[in-house]
């Protein structure tokens, strides 16, 4: 469930409705040593300490060619997240802002990014720098460097080929 925090001056919560399924499915759980919010970063380094990211069973197998990247991008679900703020003041800062200018946590879908370092793989773990959540936050997705992804030129004379 959310933490139903105490609103900070400046910040407004809405009524929301009883959410309809989305459709997520969690395929795996993020270890962290951080345990409380007080202690974990609000962004993640990749000299920070390794961390492990779980991948569920039945995903095992979608982890074939990773290796080959030495940064990936990771989703998570920040769960224990209240999602009904439009407005919120950050804890060290006298302003207000909207939601959606800031990477708070609080959000109406909580979703987490991180690009990290792959430092090795374990079979089913991933070893990794670079993380910023709480101990059992689950997973959601993985996706190499999208820059790694950029188109490649074409061989020279490609064209003349076909
Ligand atoms: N790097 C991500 C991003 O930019 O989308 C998340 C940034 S958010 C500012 C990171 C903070 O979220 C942490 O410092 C912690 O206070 C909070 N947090 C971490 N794990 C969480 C979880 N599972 N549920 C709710 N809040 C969490």
């Amino acid at each position: 469930m959310g933490e139903d925090r105490d609103l900070r001056p400046g910040e407004l919560a809405i009524g929301v409705e009883p959410l309809d399924d989305a459709g997520l499915r969690f395929v795996g759980r993020l270890h962290t040593p951080w345990t409380d919010r007080e202690a974990c970063p609000r962004q993640g380094r990749q000299d920070g300490p390794d961390c492990r990211i779980e991948v569920f069973a039945p995903w095992v197998p979608a982890l074939d060619g990773l290796g080959e990247f030495e940064t990936l991008e990771i989703l998570y679900w920040l769960d224990r997240s209240r999602r009904d703020l439009v407005r919120q003041t950050p804890r060290h800062d006298d302003r207000t802002y909207g939601t959606f200018a800031l990477r708070s946590p609080v959000r109406p879908n909580p979703i987490g990014t991180a690009m990290v370092r792959l430092v090795r793989i374990e079979g089913p773990v991933l070893v990794v720098r670079g993380l910023d959540c709480l101990d059992g936050t689950p997973l959601l997705d993985i996706k190499p460097d999208r820059c790694a992804y950029s188109p490649k030129a074409p061989p020279k004379g490609a064209d003349e080929i076909a």
